[in-house]
């Protein structure tokens, strides 16, 4: 029983060195968030020794009286808060979600179209190497060359063509809303299930701040840790006449048995998921990302070759267009990690550059309003960034790293924390 420092220094020395970075850093990758200490603490905790296969009332293992009011909670918080029919909390991650979902709704061989990865999809809807890729028939639908935007027309246009089973309405990179009204009379003139992955503003639906896919698909499926700032993990919401074929195709037809200490974790993230508070923090989160948006459409920006896609934005990210700019993806992504800035590199649609260096940023403000930006800070952050994309090679990283420090100063992470 001896603690983790005397136990084992190393990796004593990588939680202390990540706690040191996150907190000494401007955390903007628009998948991660910070998790609340009861979230820390539930997903810590002596849950992780226990074995509950199966589901509440119906396990395979004794012992299970704890774990199924955690997940019992779990399922009843996601539900309230998103109206779903019914729920399945199981999912140890996004991609395991997904996987589960395809396998309830459709059989190897099968069709799927979804959105281009290249122009902002998820690996699991059809990448070639990814299960989705090998398991089913692919179709995809791109943005519009000119405006950047899903155009139904060509979303319906792809689908009549290849006339999937499901249609996938979901992204990992795109700064707009997405009409699931129009993608579910698409999937009803062309006989397909419509599944969409709100992995990345499910949190902004949470708060309202969105619409909902939920009354429009069949089945809806999420991660807990980008916009609603829970534990790292997946879930799915569905209409009641798939609940049986989600459940058995999460359990056993994807894992055995499920992380007990991180659905408490999500039953802790979905109850703060319905208060006030959250729904502030996914108001300035929205507030963050339009500010970044509009600083970076400034003239001594756009004179440099770099904009911003769709020329704004609706969620929780925006996306740099970098296409016209000296700077590629990865010397953006460089420059603002030597001041003090965390983003990742982003193909943007129709790049030129090859995939492992890119024309794009992908901007995300979701962990910075957890940490308490508002307006005020979003504007300095903004500035700083644009300031950077302008001057590139030549910006003055010092400068700019004593501007992000003041914030970090500021806004002190996780305050008295000791790991
Ligand atoms: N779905 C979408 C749209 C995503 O963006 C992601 C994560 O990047 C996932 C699913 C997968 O989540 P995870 O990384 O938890 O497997």
């Amino acid at each position: 029983n001896a603690p983790l420092a005397e136990l084992d220094p190393e990796i004593a020395a990588v939680l202390d060195g990540e706690l040191a970075r996150q907190r000494d850093t401007l955390e903007m990758i628009a998948s991660e968030n910070f998790v609340p200490r009861a979230v820390l603490q539930a997903q810590g905790s002596v849950l992780t020794n226990k074995y509950a296969e199966g589901y509440p009332g119906r396990r395979y293992y004794g012992g299970c009286e704890q774990v199924d009011i955690a997940e019992n909670l779990a399922i009843a918080r996601a539900q309230e808060l998103f109206g779903a029919e019914a729920v399945n909390v199981q999912p140890h991650s996004g991609a395991q979600a997904n996987a589960a979902v395809l396998h309830a709704l459709i059989n190897a061989g099968d069709k799927i179209l979804g959105l281009e990865l290249a122009h902002g999809g998820h690996l699991t809807h059809g990448m070639k190497i990814n299960f989705s890729g090998k398991l089913y028939d692919v179709g995809a639908y791109g943005v519009d060359p000119t405006t950047h935007r899903i155009e139904m027309d060509e979303v319906r246009k792809r689908a009549l063509e290849h006339r999937p089973d499901v249609i996938i309405a979901g992204w990992s990179a795109y700064p707009r809303q997405l009409d699931f009204a129009a993608f579910r009379e698409v999937a009803d003139e062309v006989g397909a299930k419509l599944w969409v992955d709100m992995a990345h503003f499910a949190g902004l639906v949470a708060a309202g701040l969105h619409p909902s896919p939920v009354p429009h698909a069949d089945v809806t499926s999420s991660t807990v840790h980008k916009t609603i700032g829970g534990p790292r993990s997946g879930f799915i919401l569905s209409k009641e006449e798939y609940a049986k074929k989600i459940n058995s195709a999460v359990f056993p037809g994807q894992q055995g048995g499920p992380l007990m200490h991180v659905i408490a974790a999500k039953a802790v993230a979905f109850k703060i998921a319905g208060t006030q508070e959250f729904r502030d923090r996914q108001e300035r989160t929205l507030r963050g990302a339009q500010i970044i948006a509009e600083r970076l459409s400034q003239a001594d920006v756009t004179s440099q070759g770099v904009s911003v896609l769709t020329g704004g934005t609706d969620v929780h990210l925006v996306l740099v267009d970098l296409r016209n700019s000296s700077l590629d993806g990865q010397q953006a992504e460089d420059l603002l990690h030597d001041a003090g800035i965390t983003v990742n590199r982003n193909a943007v649609p129709f790049d030129p550059r090859p995939p492992r260096v890119t024309s794009g940023l992908r901007i995300g403000t979701p962990a910075l309003a957890t940490r308490g930006f508002g307006d005020a800070e979003f504007t300095e952050v903004a500035d700083i960034i644009a300031v950077a994309l302008r001057d590139g090679a030549s910006a003055d990283v010092d400068a700019l790293a004593a501007r992000v420090a003041k914030l970090t100063a500021d806004f002190p992470l996780y305050p008295g924390l000791q790991q």
